[in-house]
């Protein structure tokens, strides 16, 4: 069977002025079905490029990115819109919620357009998988931090996408929500085999992932378990 996620030899050059700038340079990795894996890298690194492409928001200048066997680089806007509206469920750091909307109506949003008469019990479903089943009618305001993102996460999981990719799901978290968020990423796997992406440039969240990609200047320069991620990070600086 083919891997999830075939990323073979991709580069994003955008031009500044005249110079260009490879902020993806010639990168390849596979991602199998059921994965946690995560992207760490430093401020400039090409994650959130790469993050694009991967979410099919963007296609690479060079190489190929095949989602399901699928050539992302082949299709047009309107496929590429199809396809991450079918297969991405996003994450951000901010949430991106709508304001006037209850939880349950913001985590049914993503079933409007595919339409579907059981939208709000889906909807209903993927909240009460990440704790919030007292918190259907709850408008983003009336909501900590931590459960705003787990209504993103709902968001995500709601249309029983092939990946979920979540770009620094904990940046805005204080330390207890953060891990409560990770908590809930990693029974997403373990129970239920939904294949998680995430980026970030925290370690500490990198290190509870399964596998760690690192990226530096555009390149992968690590791609490691976690234990050899932890060590590699040990050996250099001490701590995470
Ligand atoms: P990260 O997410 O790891 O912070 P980015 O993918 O945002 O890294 O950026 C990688 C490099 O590409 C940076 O040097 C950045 O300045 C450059 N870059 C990113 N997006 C653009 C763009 N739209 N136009 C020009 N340069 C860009």
């Amino acid at each position: 069977m083919a891997p999830l996620i075939s990323v073979n030899e991709v580069t994003k050059t955008y031009v500044m002025g005249t110079v260009p700038v490879n902020a993806v340079a010639g990168v390849s990795f596979n991602v199998e079905e059921g994965e946690l894996l995560s992207i760490v890298g430093p401020s400039g690194s090409g994650k959130s490029t790469l993050m694009n492409i991967l979410g099919c928001l963007d296609v690479p200048s060079d190489g190929t990115y095949r989602l399901e066997g699928d050539d992302v680089g082949e299709l047009n806007d309107n496929q590429l819109a199809q396809l991450r509206g079918r297969k991405i469920g996003f994450i951000f750091q901010t949430y991106n919620l709508l304001p006037r909307l209850s939880a349950v109506a913001n985590v049914q949003l993503p079933l409007l357009y595919s339409g579907g008469k059981d939208g709000k019990r889906r909807s209903i479903t993927a909240l009460e998988k990440v704790g919030l089943s007292q918190r259907l009618n709850h408008k983003p305001t009336e909501l900590s931090g931590g459960e705003q993102q787990r209504v993103g996460i709902a968001r995500a999981l709601v249309k029983d996408p092939s990946i979920i990719l979540a770009d620094e799901p904990t940046g805005n978290l204080d330390t207890q929500s953060g891990k409560d968020i990770m908590e809930i990423l990693h029974k997403l796997h373990y129970d239920e085999g939904i294949t998680v992406l995430i980026v970030t440039h925290d370690p500490e969240v990198a290190a509870s992932t399964e596998r760690v990609i690192s990226m530096r200047d555009g390149a992968v320069v690590a791609d490691q378990t976690s234990g050899e991620y932890v060590k590699t990070i040990l050996a250099g600086r001490g701590s995470l």
